[in-house]
Order: C-alpha cells, then sequence, then structure tokens
C-alpha cells in the first residue's frame, strides 16, 4: 500500500542529494566560517578566487590560522538554512509519495465490497523549490593576497591568507597601527559609556589601559616588523634576540646592511622623543610604569624622579603612531632596496 513511500524513503537513505544553493553578495563575495571551535571568525572569499584558485585540502583561517578542507567553511547561518531546506525538500518528497501511494489505493480499491473505504492525504503540499542561503552584507576591507592574489575580505583585521597561509608582515603592521589609531578614536567613546553607566573607576582604568597598551603595540608592531625585513635582506647578519627593541643598537644593524640610518628618516628631536616612549614601554612592561634610575639613564627624560609613575597621554601615543610610520616606511625602503 506504501509502495512509493516506502521506495522513495529508501532512496533518501541510499542515493538521495540534496543541494542548496548558497547565494554571493553583491560584490560576488561568498560567507566563510572558521570551523575551529575557538574561533568561528566569519570572513568572505570571492566566489571566482573560490572555485579557480582554492584547494580542496586546505583553507586557512585569516585570524587564526586554521587548516581544514574546503567543505569544512560553512558559516552557522548557512548551515541552519540548508537543514530547514533539507527537512522541507524531504517532507515534499515524502508527501509527493504519500499522494501517489494513496491514489494508487484509491484505484485498485473494490468499490463492489462490502464498505467503501478511501485514502486522502490531508495538508499542505510542501514547496520543492530550494530557497539558497542569502548572503551577509559586504565587508568593507578587502585584501588580495600579495603571494597568490586570492581576493578576500573581513571585518577588522585579518593576519594569514585563506588560500595559501601567507602571513604579510607588511600588512600586520599596517593593521597594528590602525588598530592603535581606533582604540584612541574611540576612548572617549568608551568613557562616556562607561561614567553613563555609573562606572566612573571603570572608565578612568579602562581607558588609561587603552592608551598604554596602544603604546607598546606601536613598538611590537614596529619591532617585529623590523626584524622580519631585516631577516630578508640578503647577506644581512642574523639581528641578536630583541635587538630592534633598542633603538640605537637596532639602528646599527640597519647602517651595516643599507647605509642608512634613523637619522635619515626622523629629526634629532623626533629620534629624541622616540627613545624616551621606548624607554617608557620597558617601564610599563617591566614596573608598572615606576620610574627607575635605569630610565632616567637611558631615556634623558627630566620631567620625572626615581619613584613616579608616567603619565601616558592619547596625543602622545598618537605622535608615536606618526613616528613609528615613518620609520617604518625607511625601513621598508632601505630593505627593498638593499
Ligand atoms: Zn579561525
Ligand atoms: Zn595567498
Amino acid at each position: 500500500m506504501f509502495e512509493e513511500t516506502i521506495r522513495q524513503l529508501n532512496n533518501l537513505g541510499s542515493t538521495h542529494k540534496i543541494a542548496v544553493p548558497i547565494e554571493a553578495d553583491e560584490e560576488s563575495y561568498l560567507d566563510k566560517e572558521c570551523p575551529s571551535e575557538n574561533c568561528l571568525f566569519q570572513f568572505k572569499i570571492h566566489a571566482e578566487d573560490w572555485a579557480n584558485l582554492f584547494k580542496d585540502e586546505a583553507v586557512f583561517c585569516p585570524l587564526c590560522r586554521h587548516e581544514a578542507n574546503s567543505n569544512s567553511w560553512w558559516t552557522t547561518e548557512q548551515r541552519e538554512h540548508a537543514k530547514e531546506q533539507s527537512v522541507k525538500q524531504i517532507e515534499g518528497i515524502i508527501d509527493e509519495s504519500l499522494r501517489k501511494d494513496a491514489r494508487r489505493f484509491n484505484r485498485n480499491w473494490h468499490r463492489d465490497s462490502f464498505d467503501q473505504m478511501s485514502l486522502e492525504v490531508k495538508g499542505v503540499r510542501k514547496r520543492r523549490t530550494m530557497i539558497p542561503a542569502t548572503a551577509k552584507e559586504a565587508m568593507e576591507l578587502k585584501i588580495v593576497c600579495e603571494k597568490c592574489g586570492a581576493r578576500f575580505s573581513v571585518i577588522g583585521s585579518a593576519f594569514f591568507c585563506p588560500c595559501c597561509g601567507h602571513n604579510s608582515v607588511e600588512r600586520t603592521f599596517d593593521d597594528s597601527i590602525k588598530k592603535v589609531r581606533v582604540k584612541l578614536d574611540n576612548i572617549n567613546v568608551i568613557k562616556n559609556a562607561l561614567e553613563e553607566i555609573g562606572e566612573k573607576n571603570g572608565a578612568e582604568i579602562t581607558c588609561r589601559s587603552l592608551i598604554e597598551t596602544s603604546l607598546s603595540d606601536c613598538i611590537v608592531a614596529f619591532q617585529r616588523l623590523a626584524e622580519q625585513l631585516f631577516s630578508k635582506i640578503s647577506n644581512a647578519p642574523v639581528a641578536p634576540l630583541n635587538v630592534f627593541q633598542r633603538i640605537d643598537d637596532g639602528n646599527g644593524l640597519w647602517q651595516t646592511v643599507c647605509d642608512k640610518s634613523y637619522e635619515d628618516w626622523l629629526t634629532i628631536e623626533e629620534l629624541k622623543d622616540l627613545k624616551v616612549f621606548f624607554q617608557k614601554r620597558h617601564l610599563l612592561l617591566h614596573s608598572e610604569g615606576i620610574v627607575d634610575q635605569r630610565y632616567l639613564d637611558r631615556s634623558r627624560d627630566e620631567s620625572y624622579k626615581i619613584g613616579q609613575r608616567i603619565v601616558v597621554k592619547e596625543d602622545e601615543v598618537r605622535y608615536l603612531s606618526n613616528l613609528i610610520e615613518k620609520l617604518a616606511n625607511g625601513i621598508r625602503e632601505a630593505s627593498s632596496n638593499a
């Protein structure tokens, strides 16, 4: 009596494949999500590159560099949508089979038998056309991998190319400086929001911490860029550990390989200020910002006495980010000519 329904159910169990289409956004980018439980970062990949450049066996997360095959990157929303559509599709198949079985049953029933009996399938016929998963709004930050040319987009920042896993040192540096400026730009917004809910202490502590970590971020970003660019110069000596944290030592190294120095890119005054910033970072990192003799000797900063705590202002960090950028542009050019 339920031959057709049973046949379709068997089919579903073995051969039937349900494909749910995924739409690209208006700029032809597809939504993706990192499958690592710790990350779940959402980003986009240009549909053409996804089809032509990406390899089935390995795709990388732009944020954490988790590696998985190309079938693992559906977003939570796409998976939910596919589940919903599949259930509807299966309901539709079963509904149709039940109707067929009912029609056959009614045709074959002996009308002259003792009792009249007919089978009817009630309910609305389920729609069988698949609704594609809609794409999320386009993301502003578009990135083209300098190594493989893959196009992808993210919100915020990205460290790795999803196609080849390459980490762009220069883009990472640019992102770090951008992050510092974004933090500084939002200090007042954060401060006001916290004060509004009566968190005056929280506002003060949070904002001071944002400014101080931004100072460190600038210097770490520079150090990392310098290390990477320096190591790429052919015949360059191996740079001692953390040498680019120390202005004079780092400067000496650049002079030996490219005949250029920090004095070529910064004024004497700027270089002096930069030394003070580097020493302030050292204090924040190693003595909670409390001034010691070493700081006074190395920075020649006469505005503090031993035992005081340094004060870092938003404008100062903004100025530091400009100095670091100038210096970075200098070493970028010098290292590409070396
Ligand atoms: Zn990830
Ligand atoms: Zn790449």
